[in-house]
């Protein structure tokens, strides 16, 4: 076959119209579609029964529905949390968590296979980078959770392999495909962006006015540890960082989130949560303070209990708002980037 295959499930209303104009289809058609693919999330086009056999055969032989292989699914004894690995079309891998909180169902969805920003700490990046996922693949995570569970996915966070922002205009077109009030209607609000800090699409993500949550990978307080840990750090620095952030609240009055992973020995000081204080007093914030995950290659060592409460309390006391992350998973390596690296071997 030497024909390329219509990504469909990554194509939004107007486009579906657009193409359906080409093939001589009337317009109604395409919101027919589109709710078969992101409402029902049917898998196959023989499943959308109310269009013509004719129109279903060319959509077979034009298109592809993007869908996972479920390679493995890990279910924790402890909290419920479920991690997922996927094979994708390709034979590439990509994880997911679900995550039970009382509010609800939060999801942790990819946005790369690999990544390229070579932070120290972390296992997504340790394999290297292969490939940016299609605004489908992105979805599908959601809508694969949801299926398998029955459940409703109440909430997303994009915190799993990858970097979003390096991933600028599908991550874009999935966030606007996920809040279709003809698909699943998830509000803005719901979601979360987290980065390492690529600061000119920080400031074009600000200018989108979007509502989501952007929450910053800080890690450091210092250029000089920074640079060490997230190698994007040499090229925009914490100040130039944060006075992007502030551009981003100013812009879209939404508290933005610092993630903070504490490594011992390398930034969970008391003199370094008086600086973290410092660099952040007087914004609306609040930093989510994590014990480091044990990743082989980099080394690190978590902070102790005491010392990670010792940290809290001063931010606390000088009025930056901190709470620490809970460990969900904890018995089946949750942390992002582990499974893929595993499948790998
Ligand atoms: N690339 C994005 C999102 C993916 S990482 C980003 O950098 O924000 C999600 C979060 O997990 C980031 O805050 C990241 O710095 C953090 N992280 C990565 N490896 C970690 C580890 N070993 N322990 C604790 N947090 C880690």
């Amino acid at each position: 076959m030497d024909h390329i295959s219509i990504d469909i499930k990554s194509m939004t209303i107007p486009e579906l119209e657009g193409y359906l104009k080409n093939l001589g289809q009337p317009k109604f058609r395409a919101k027919q579609i589109f709710s078969w693919l992101h409402d029902k999330r049917v898998l196959s086009f023989d499943e959308m029964t109310n269009l013509p056999a004719a129109l279903r055969e060319g959509l077979k032989n034009d298109c592809e529905i993007t869908a996972f292989t479920t390679e493995r699914k890990l279910c924790s004894a402890l909290d419920g949390t479920i991690k997922y690995l996927y094979r994708l079309s390709d034979g590439e891998y990509v994880e997911s968590v679900l995550m039970r909180y009382e509010h609800g169902n939060s999801l942790c969805i990819s946005t790369q296979v690999g990544c390229r920003m070579g932070c120290s700490f972390c296992a997504s990046t340790k394999a290297g980078f292969v490939r940016h996922l299609t605004p489908s693949e992105i979805l599908e995570q959601v809508y694969s959770a949801a299926r398998d569970t029955g459940e409703r996915v109440g909430s997303i966070v994009l915190m799993g392999i990858g970097e979003p922002l390096d991933n600028f205009d599908n991550v874009m077109r999935f966030l606007e495909l996920v809040a279709s009030p003809e698909g699943l209607n998830l509000s803005h609000r719901h979601i979360s962006l987290s980065t390492c800090g690529l600061v000119d699409r920080i400031y074009e993500l600000a200018d989108m006015d979007l509502q989501i949550t952007l929450s910053i990978s800080l890690h450091a307080t210092t250029d000089e540890t920074r640079d060490q840990i997230m190698p994007v750090n040499r090229k925009w620095k914490i100040g130039e960082l944060l006075t992007a952030c502030r551009y981003y609240t100013d812009k879209t009055h939404r508290r933005i989130s610092y993630e903070y992973s504490l490594i011992s020995g390398v930034n969970d000081s008391q003199e370094q949560a008086a600086e973290l204080a410092a660099l952040l007093k007087g914004t609306l914030c609040h930093v989510n303070l994590i014990p480091i995950n044990y990743v082989e290659e980099a080394g690190y060592e978590k902070s102790s209990r005491q010392r990670i409460y010792a940290f809290q309390k001063t931010l606390c006391d000088r009025g930056v708002n901190a709470t620490v992350r809970r460990t969900l998973g904890a018995d089946i390596d949750a942390a992002c980037g582990q499974l893929r690296r595993q499948a790998l071997r």
